[in-house]
C-alpha cells in the first residue's frame, strides 16, 4: 500500500543543508550524516558530470579519502609513488615522505568518476541527494541569518525553498550563494587560472609519479609561465595535461591554450602530446578558476559555512583544492554536528565559530607564507626561481621543498625536515580566524 503521510526522505527541509556535491559537499554531507545528522545535499548537476581539474590526489587528500571509509584499493584508482619535476633540463624524483599521519602514495582517478563515487559514498552514509536542484539564493530571516535556500528543480526549474538550522556553502569557485549574501573575495588574493585536457598517451598513463614541469615559457616572449604544467598518468591509457597561472601584470593575460601547445611541441613525440602530430588529443582545452589562500571571510557567518572553492580554500602553494575541500568538509562537520546539540543562541554560534578557528589553526600560518610567496615569487615566474641546478640535484633540498608545497609534515616531527618545516611555520604569525 503506498504510504499516506510523507516519508522523512521526502521532506524538503533537513537539519543541515549542504549546497554542492562537490568534493567539499559530498564529505561534508558524509561526516554530518555518520554523525547522525539530518542533511540534505542538493546539487544543480546530474551525476556522473565532468569537472575541469587535474585529477590529482595528494597523500593529504587520500588521507582524508581513507577517513571516510572510501576503498582506495578498488578498481578506477591510479596510484603515484611521488612527483617528477623538471626544470632547466633536469628532471628530479621526489617519492611521497613516509610519514605516520599520511600515506606515502597518491592517487588519480577522473573527477568525471571521483565526484560521483564521493555524492554516492554521502548517500550511502545516510545523506539525502537531490540532484537537479539549482540553489538560486539564500533564504534569510529578520535578522539576516540563513534560514534555508531557494533553488530551481528539474528541467521545468520548479521554484521550490528547503530550510534548515545550518546551511553549507559548497558550491564551488562562483561562490553564488556566499556572493548572493555580499560575501566578496578578498581583491588581494590572486585567483589563478587552470586548463587541462585529456591526451591517450599508452606510455605515459601508467607512469608511477606525477610529473610537474616548472620551466615553461610563454609564447612570444622570454618570461617564464607564473605557474607550472603537469602530466598526470590516469591508468587507463591516458594522462591529463594542463597548467595553472598566476596573475602577473607584466604578462597581460595568459594565453593557457597557446602555452599549453608552445609547452607540449617540447616533449617527445613518442608521447602522444605535440599539437597537431596524430589524434592523441580527446576533447577540448577546458579552463577554470582557481581561488586561493583562504580568500573569502567570514568562512562562518549568520548561519552560513563556506567550505573548499566557495571559501577560496585552494593552496597557493600549488594549485591544489581537493585535499583542502575534503579536510575542511570533515572540520565543517564536527563544528555544526557539535552546535546541532544546543538550541539556536550564544552556544550554538559558539559550536559554529569553532569551523574557521580549526581551519585558521590547521592552514592558516601555511597559507600565510604561501601568499607572501605567491605574490613576490611565483607570480612573476613560477617555481623555476628556486629550482636551480644545485636545488634540482640536492634529494633532501627538494623533499624539504616538495612537504612545503603540499603541506606534509608530521606531527610530532619525523626527522630534520619536519622539524625545520614546523619551526619555519612557527615563525609565521598565525592569522586571525576569519569571521
Ligand atoms: C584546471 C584545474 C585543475 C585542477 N587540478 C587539481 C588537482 O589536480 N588536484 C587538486 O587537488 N585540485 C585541483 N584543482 C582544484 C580543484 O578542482 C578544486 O579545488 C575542487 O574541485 C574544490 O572542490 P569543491 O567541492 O569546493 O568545488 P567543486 O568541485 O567546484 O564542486 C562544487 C559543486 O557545486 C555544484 N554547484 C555549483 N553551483 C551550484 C548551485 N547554485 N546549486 C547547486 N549546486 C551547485 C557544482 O555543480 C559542483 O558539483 C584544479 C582546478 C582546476 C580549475
Amino acid at each position: 500500500m503506498p504510504p499516506t503521510t510523507p516519508q522523512p526522505k521526502d521532506r524538503d527541509d533537513a537539519a543541515v543543508i549542504v549546497v554542492g556535491a562537490g568534493p567539499a559537499g559530498s564529505a561534508t554531507a558524509y561526516h554530518l550524516a555518520r554523525a547522525g545528522v539530518d542533511v540534505l545535499l542538493l546539487e544543480k548537476a546530474e551525476f556522473p558530470r565532468e569537472k575541469v581539474c587535474g585529477d590529482g590526489l595528494t597523500p593529504r587528500a587520500v588521507h582524508q579519502l581513507i577517513r571516510m571509509g572510501v576503498d582506495v584499493d578498488g578498481p578506477g584508482w591510479t596510484r603515484s609513488r611521488g612527483m617528477r619535476w623538471v626544470a632547466g633540463g633536469r628532471s628530479a624524483l621526489i617519492e611521497w615522505p613516509r610519514l605516520g599521519r599520511y600515506p606515502d602514495f597518491g592517487l588519480t582517478r577522473t573527477r568525471h568518476d571521483f565526484d560521483d563515487l564521493l555524492a554516492r559514498h554521502a548517500v550511502g552514509a545516510g545523506a539525502r541527494l537531490r540532484t537537479g536542484t539549482k540553489v538560486t539564493g539564500a533564504l534569510t530571516d529578520r535578522a539576516g541569518r540563513v534560514i534555508g535556500v531557494r533553488a530551481q528543480v528539474g528541467p521545468e526549474r520548479t521554484e521550490s525553498e528547503y530550510r534548515a538550522r545550518v546551511v553549507v556553502a559548497a558550491d564551488g569557485a562562483s561562490a553564488r550563494l556566499a556572493l548572493g549574501l555580499g560575501l566578496r573575495r578578498d581583491e588581494r588574493q590572486p585567483i589563478a587560472t587552470a586548463a587541462r585536457r585529456y591526451y591517450r598517451s599508452p606510455q605515459r598513463s601508467q607512469e608511477e609519479y606525477l610529473e610537474l614541469w616548472a620551466d615553461l615559457r610563454l609564447p612570444g616572449t622570454d618570461r617564464y609561465l607564473p605557474g607550472y604544467g603537469w602530466i598526470f598518468p590516469m591508468g587507463d591509457g591516458r594522462v591529463n595535461v594542463g597548467l595553472g597561472a598566476l596573475p602577473n601584470r607584466r604578462n597581460g593575460t595568459v594565453d593557457l591554450r597557446a602555452t599549453m601547445d608552445h609547452w607540449l611541441a617540447r616533449t617527445p613525440a613518442h608521447w602522444g602530446l605535440r599539437p597537431g602530430e596524430g589524434d592523441a588529443a580527446e576533447g577540448q582545452v577546458l579552463s577554470a578558476a582557481l581561488p586561493l589562500g583562504f580568500n573569502r571571510h567570514p568562512q562562518y557567518g549568520r548561519g552560513l559555512l563556506l567550505v573548499g572553492d566557495s571559501g577560496g580554500m585552494v593552496s597557493p602553494w600549488n594549485g591544489e583544492g581537493i585535499a583542502q575541500a575534503l579536510e575542511a568538509g570533515e572540520v565543517a562537520a564536527e563544528a555544526v554536528a557539535m552546535a546541532l546539540t544546543v538550541p539556536d543562541g550564544p552556544a550554538h554560534e559558539r559550536a559554529l565559530g569553532r569551523y574557521p578557528v580549526e581551519m585558521s589553526r590547521r592552514w592558516g600560518r601555511h597559507y600565510r607564507l604561501g601568499n607572501v610567496l605567491t605574490k613576490h615569487v611565483f607570480s612573476r615566474a613560477g617555481f623555476q626561481p628556486l629550482l636551480n641546478g644545485w636545488v634540482m640535484g640536492s634529494p633532501a633540498v627538494l623533499d624539504g621543498m616538495a612537504r612545503l608545497l603540499v603541506g606534509l609534515t608530521d606531527d610530532p616531527p619525523r626527522d630534520r625536515v619536519d622539524r625545520v618545516l614546523g619551526t619555519l611555520l612557527r615563525l609565521v604569525p598565525e592569522p586571525k580566524p576569519s569571521r
